[in-house]
This record gives C-alpha cells, structure tokens and sequence, in this order.
C-alpha cells in the first residue's frame, strides 16, 4: 500500500517557525478606559480591576495587540504567502477554532504593549464536517518593558467549503384549521377573506369568531386584488436570503420592502411589494395582487404559493 503525499503540507509545513508579524506596538499603551469596558462587557466586577493599583484582565491580552481596521505595520509575507497557498488550493474559508493564553505578570495602566508572532504549526490536512483543510496555529508573545508578559496561541481552519450552502428556503406560512381556507385560496390563486354572516363584517387575518359581534358562524368573498400601501417597512439588517430576492436588480440582494396592504374590501394584509425598488414604495402606493410560486426542492409540500402586490402604474 502506498500513502498518497499530500504535496500541499509538505508546503505549507515549511512555513512552521517563520515570523507571522515582526516587531509589531500596541496602538495604545493599557490604560484604565479600555479596562472599564471590557469589564462592563464581561459583566465582571472584580475589584482588582478598578482603583489606582488596578491590573488589566488578564484575558484581555489580545486587546493590546488588535490592530483595528487599518491593521499592523509588522504582518510578514510569508504568513501572508501561508494564506495565499491555502487560498489557491481551493481553501477560500476561514473560521477561527479556538485560542489558549498564558499568563507571566499582569499588565498595567501605562505598559507599553509589543509582540513577535510566529507560525508555530500547520496541521496536516483534516476533514471536517465544514470541510477539508488545514489547521493553522499562530503564537503571539507580548511583551511590556522588555519583559515577556504573556502568550496568545490562535488557531484557525482555513477549508475548501464541504458544500455549497443550499438555497435559502422561505418560511412556510403557519397552517391551522382557523386558517386552512385562506392558504387554500391562495394555492387556487383566491384571495379570500373572511366575512361574518351575523353581522357581515370582514376580516383578515382569520379568526374563529367575529371581533363585532362575536359570531362564530363565517362564510367568504374573494378580494378583487386591488389595493394600496396602509404602511411598510424596508428591511435592511439582518439580511435574510429567503427574502432578498428581488425583481428590481437594484434591489437584488439589498433591502426589501414589506408593506401592509389595505384591500379595496377594506381588511389589511402584510406581504412583500414587488415591480418597485424598495425606495419607491411609498403610502398609498396603488397595488395588485399577484401569486408567486416559490420552487422547493426537497420540501414534502412541494412548491410554495404566496400572495404578493404589485405596484400598479398609474393609478392613484
Ligand atoms: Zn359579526
């Protein structure tokens, strides 16, 4: 039997005892502000942080290393290099696994923050469950007055993605037997809404009993479709996939619109507007609705049908 070489880690295995970031300086020396947040973040009220003799968390070594957005003068080429290898083999995900520290002395208000970073190893390929790749650990010494204060090992996986995450499915609507009817409707391209047949007033959502009268007896009358914007918001964060496509290219993986709609009938229903960018939505936007037939692969229901409103041009 004969063991295949993986010619990528014997690659990337060079790389291990080479500088990662070379004489690299804290961008601020530790100092009581930054104390105080962290210890607010942490919740952690312990009384060695605070006062004139305070000590820094000890865990809040990274933080006197980060380089914030513009980042640090001392980063090597050839971690950089590392990376650009794992990158053309098909490795383009990255996910930090987890982090060890070691404490010499406790840092101070005032200490002056530097640190070396070196490529301390390079696993050999693994697979897991997000992919196959490569386990990359680098060790941060960091000193204050010459003196090494503390260690900051960081591991990351760098993995070519198992694969592709599947298409964002669109929630399914809640089916009870008080609404049954209506997603009914629907999948016949109906929109119905509920009428009481005590007192004849309509209503949407549906609901077991009259809000007017209390009646629970309730027959329907199919919408004629048309309508305007009540009110609506645009989503902008968090995005959410299932939801942002869109058939305005502008819009196409942007913020979306969801509106309120009032029917000509009078009841109001939340959907998605389309046929507008999500800045053009506006109240009392004339709209129709339309049925959307949503694909879903592997759902047992099969496709989805989902009443929407388009903007309707020129009316209003
Ligand atoms: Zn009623």
């Amino acid at each position: 039997m004969s063991e295949e070489v993986d010619e990528l880690g014997v690659r990337l295995k060079a790389y291990e005892g080479r500088a990662a970031a070379v004489a690299c300086v804290g961008k601020d020396p530790v100092n009581a502000p930054m104390i105080r947040h962290w210890c607010e973040a942490m919740e952690d009220t312990h009384p060695a942080y605070r006062g004139p003799d305070a000590i820094a968390p000890p865990t809040m070594l990274q933080v006197w290393t980060m380089g914030g957005l513009s980042g640090h003068e001392g980063r090597t080429e050839a971690y950089d290099e590392l990376l650009g290898l794992l990158d053309e083999s098909g490795c383009t995900s990255v996910v930090a696994t987890d982090c060890e520290q070691e404490y010499l002395r406790p840092l101070r208000p005032g200490d002056e923050v530097s640190f070396d970073a070196v490529i301390e190893s390079v696993s050999d390929r693994k697979t897991t469950k997000l992919g196959a790749g490569y386990f990359v650990t680098t060790r941060m010494d960091v000193r204050a007055g010459g003196d090494l204060v503390g260690t900051h090992r960081f591991r990351i996986l760098k993995y070519a993605p198992a694969r592709r995450a599947p298409r964002a499915r669109r929630p399914r609507p809640v089916v009870n037997r008080d609404n049954a009817g209506f997603w009914e409707g629907v999948a016949a391209h109906r929109l119905l809404i509920q009428r009481c047949t005590g007192c004849g007033t309509l209503r949407h959502p549906w609901l077991p009993g009259c809000n007017a009268c209390g009646c629970l007896d309730w027959d329907t009358v199919e919408a004629s479709g048309g309508g305007a914007v009540y009110s609506y918001v645009v989503m902008h964060h968090p995005p959410f996939p299932a939801f942002t496509e869109s058939d305005h290219a502008a819009d196409a993986s942007g913020p979306y619109a969801v509106g309120l709609i009032e029917l000509a009938e009078g009841v109001r229903m939340v959907s998605t507007v389309v046929g507008v960018p999500h800045d053009k939505v506006r109240i009392g936007l004339p709209v129709r609705a339309e049925f959307r037939r949503y694909e879903d692969e592997g759902a047992e229901e099969g496709a989805l049908v989902l009443p929407v409103f388009r903007a309707v041009e020129g009316e209003g």
